[in-house]
């Protein structure tokens, strides 16, 4: 029975590209400029309680450049680190697929027809998926590797109305049909430590996406950043934040609850040190992940290896 992936007691994203594409992938992050019908006033005009100023894409390009100044500027500077390897272009700021569909098509063929780029990843919601989106993005999956981000942060429709995610559950489950029946991954975004969330409601969020049709899993802590609406329920006393120790055993949980075939994107969360709150031990990305590693080595826990089918 497998237990690791090279050094890893799971199936991490740099194992499964390394093992996709032969060699290391860079993902470059990209703001292609578009908004969000939960910003926009479409749905609401707040955004999800958590959501940054920048759209959830604070490590993206420069918003004001085109897709391939972006490009290339940030390859420039990985460059320097790294002499060799390929690139996922990463639209991840805001909605990327909220603009009429031309437009969408002229932004993700820039992104492919870039020097190095294996493939496309894009960050949306599951309420910004039409038809003809549906189709571009089976026509881009045919092209050059694709996965979809989809935003649910977990599978609680109560917590949804909280964070003001302004879709239901019910939402999410059609889009990933959708996609799936066009053979296009996915990868889920859940967030750990919700407002109102009690510890067997994320891992009930876990236990739910661990027995869908969903390719990959990106598990953030949440982040409370300065100038977003959650900012207000913090100064409320509405928001306490999960401890290091917590928040490092939740995850080694969640890990041993996945199956082995979900690759897993992320085990915390990235913020930039000046527009963090709280909490502010998760700016030791390193350590806490060296402390996961460490945990599930020392348990003998692996992916799978509670994992039970429902
Ligand atoms: S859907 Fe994404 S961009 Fe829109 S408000 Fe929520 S987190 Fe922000």
């Amino acid at each position: 029975m497998k237990k690791t992936w090279g050094d890893k007691s799971y199936y991490s994203l740099n194992y499964f590209l390394r093992e996709k594409f032969g060699e290391k992938v860079f993902k470059i992050s990209l703001d292609a400029g578009f908004s969000c019908p939960n910003r926009d006033g479409t749905i609401s005009s707040g955004g999800c309680i958590f959501c940054s100023e920048r759209g959830s894409g604070d490590f993206a390009g420069e918003r004001s450049c085109d897709i391939k100044e972006q490009f290339t500027s940030i390859k420039e500077i990985m460059s320097k680190k790294w002499k060799s390897g390929k690139y996922i272009a990463y639209f991840q700021a805001y909605t990327n697929t909220y603009a009429p569909v031309e437009v969408l098509r002229e932004k993700y063929m820039e992104a492919i027809c870039q020097e190095g780029v294996v493939g496309i990843a894009i960050a949306t919601r599951p309420d910004c998926l039409e038809p003809e989106v549906l189709e571009l993005l089976e026509e881009i999956s045919k092209k050059v590797y694709l996965w979809i981000e989809l935003g649910l942060q977990t599978s609680k429709d109560e917590t949804g109305v909280l964070i003001n995610r302004g879709y239901e559950l019910k939402v999410f489950e059609k889009a990933l049909v959708e996609l799936r029946s066009r053979n296009i991954d996915v990868v889920v975004h859940s967030i750990l430590g919700l407002p109102g969330e009690s510890k067997e409601d994320m891992l009930g969020t876990i236990k739910y996406l661990s027995n869908l049709d969903i390719q990959g899993l990106k598990m953030h802590l949440l982040h409370l950043m300065k100038d977003t609406p959650m900012e207000k329920l913090y100064g409320e006393g509405q928001l306490t934040f999960l401890e290091e120790e917590e928040y490092t055993d939740l995850i080694c949980k969640a890990i041993t609850m996945l199956p082995k075939n979900i690759v897993i994107h992320r085990l915390t969360g990235d913020a930039p040190r000046q527009a963090l709150i709280g909490p502010l031990w998760s700016l030791k990305k390193w350590e806490i992940l060296n402390s996961i590693d460490r945990k599930l080595k020392d348990g003998d826990l692996y992916q799978g290896s509670s994992f039970s089918p429902t």
